[in-house]
Formats: structure tokens, sequence, C-alpha cells
């Protein structure tokens, strides 16, 4: 309430001062008097790493928003977000549309992601990254122990890939693994077998593979996706913190262990136990605020923060609100009592 009160009278004095023709607002004036609030200083999303030990105090990521990309509805969907303010994004890929790209020829492939493109430009929306497929087990299954399936995800993965070049994203997510893994050293060696190919696609789209932190599946623990990525210096890791929450329930726990490996993010919340996707706030993680700032000071991160709210559940309007209203207000400087 009190914050509200704020803005309106900060409103009225914007207003007030355009009527009379007077100098806008000093914003610079208005945060030095008020030390309790947060000025926001506006990353512009890069691959680069932030700079050591650099002051991060109101660095304010860029979010984006993950979106089916074969969607019937993803015209409407990039007109909320835009409208949203949101001006990232992540394509997915699920075959719940109308669009089905796996009995598409190519050609066929490259005109709909053409049309997409443009509906990108006609919104002002950038592709910050591709979710690669992961819903089918023997087409999506880079660390299949059964080498026919391994291969099999391969080549798939890899068709996909050079198929999206026209997206020209900063990172491709991937799932190293499908299901419960059985022979565990075995899942991650074939897993690293995929990599080693699917990395030099995504390079030549000017892009890198992130491989995502799962749950019950290859990549669960640290220990595991360690072993995934640290022989690649040009690998890197994308955090789910839902996931890592059902983990190990601090998630800025496990962001700590990733250190500079860390690519991408994914922002959603649940409640400890089922993989909910919901929005921040709504679910148990305790840890926003360090979340946070472990990305700006540990993980030296300057990328987008990806909301990845589960299907339909919330509109693009609720990531943008979630932000504002729950996360951003975490970092303020604590008012003494
Ligand atoms: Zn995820």
């Amino acid at each position: 309430m009190r914050t509200s009160l704020r803005f309106l009278l900060i409103l009225l004095l914007l207003v007030g001062c355009k009527a009379k023709g007077q100098e806008p607002f000093d914003w610079d004036e208005y945060y030095r008097t008020h030390p309790y609030e947060l000025k926001p200083i506006d990353i512009a999303p890069t691959t680069a790493l932030g700079k050591e030990g650099e002051d991060t105090k109101g660095f304010r990521y860029a979010i984006g928003y993950s979106v089916n990309i074969l969607d019937d509805t993803i015209e409407q969907e990039l007109q909320a977000l835009q409208k949203a303010g949101i001006r990232y994004i992540e394509l997915k890929f699920k075959y719940s549309g109308g669009y089905n790209f796996q009995s598409r020829t190519d050609e066929d492939i490259l005109s709909h992601f053409d049309t997409i493109s443009h509906l990108l430009e006609k919104y002002e929306i950038t592709p910050w990254s591709i979710h690669l497929p992961y819903d089918n087990a023997s087409w999506t299954n880079p660390g299949a122990v059964d080498e026919k399936i391994r291969k099999q995800s391969e080549d798939y993965l890899l068709r996909v890939i050079r198929l999206t070049a026209i997206f020209k994203v900063k990172c491709y997510v991937l799932h190293a693994g499908k299901g419960t893994i059985g022979n565990m050293s075995t899942a991650i060696s074939q897993a690293k077998k995929t990599i080693t190919v699917l990395k030099e696609a995504a390079k030549a789209n000017g892009g890198r593979i992130c491989v995502e932190n799962l749950i019950g599946s290859l990549a669960y623990n640290w220990e595991d996706l360690q072993a995934i990525v640290s022989d690649f210096d040009d690998v890197y890791t994308t955090l789910d913190v839902g996931h890592a929450n059902i983990n190990m329930g601090h998630p800025s726990e496990y962001a700590k262990q990733m250190g500079t490996k860390l690519g991408t993010v994914h922002i959603d919340d649940n409640l400890g136990s089922t993989d909910n996707h919901l929005l921040p706030g709504n679910g148990n993680i305790p840890d926003w605020k360090e979340i946070y700032e472990t990305f700006l000071n540990v993980n030296r991160y300057r990328g987008v923060f990806i909301f990845e709210p589960s299907g339909t559940s919330y509109s693009a309007q609720e990531a943008a609100d979630a932000y504002k209203n729950f996360i951003w207000p975490k970092l303020k400087p604590q008012k003494e009592e």
C-alpha cells in the first residue's frame, strides 16, 4: 500500500511538472535521497561473464518467457508478451499445438520458422534460447544407454539445431537424459558423445549447448551434471530453479556449485515435491534474493531471466508482475528498525 502511494505521488509530481512545463522528474536525485529504493541498472543480455568483483547493486535482468514454437496461437502469445513489456523468449517444442514437426519436410519447417521470425520482428521480441525437444523417449534421449536410440536422438536433435539457425539464439537448452537412468556412468559418457556433435552445430549458429539440471534423471545432482559438462570448455548449464528446489531445497546452493558454467536459467517455483512450474511466490522456494544475487555475483551471469511457467496456467503479464512485485522488492536494502 505504501509503495503504491509513493508511486502515485511520483506520478502526480510528474504530471504536475509536465503541466507547468517544468524540468522532468529527477530520478537520480530521487534515488540519492531514498537510500532504501534500489535504482535499477538494466543489463543488456550477453553471454559474456560479468567482471569479477563488479558492484552489481541494482543490476536488473531483462526478463524472458518460454513460448511453444508449435502453438497455433503464437501470434497472440507474442502480442501479449509485447504488451507486458517482455522482450525476450525461449522457444520450445511441444507437440500439443497444430504443427507436427516430425512429419514435415525441412522445406515446410523452414517456411514455418520464417513466418515466426517475421512475427518476432513485428512484436520486437528477441529469441534468447531454444529448448530442444525432450518429450519423446526414443528421439530425444542423448544419454540413452541403447546406442541405437542415442544415435537416433543425436540425428534428430542435430536436425532441429540446423533448422533453427534462423533464430540466432545464444543457448540451446538440452535434457541430457530421459527417465530413470540404469547405469549412470554409461549414460554420462553416452550424453557426452551426443553433446560432442551437437555443440558444433550450435556453435555454427552462434549459440551453445546448455545442459539442464533435471529431476530423477540424468544431471539431477551437480556431481552428475558436472561430469557431463566439465570436459568441454564450450558447453554450459541451464539452472532450473524449480528442479533444484526439489533436489536440495535452496536453489541458490545449486547455483553456487555451477559457478561460471551457468549459461542460462529457468525461473519457476514449486512446493518441493512436484515439478509444478509455478510462478515465483506461488511455491516454497525460500531464497529468491540469494538466487538472484548468486546469478549476479557468483555465476556472473549477464543473460536473460527466463520464466518457465507451466503451459497455459499463467499469462505473460503475471510473469512480468511476479518479477516487478515479488522478486525485485526482495533486492532492496533492508531498512534498519
Ligand atoms: Zn526447465
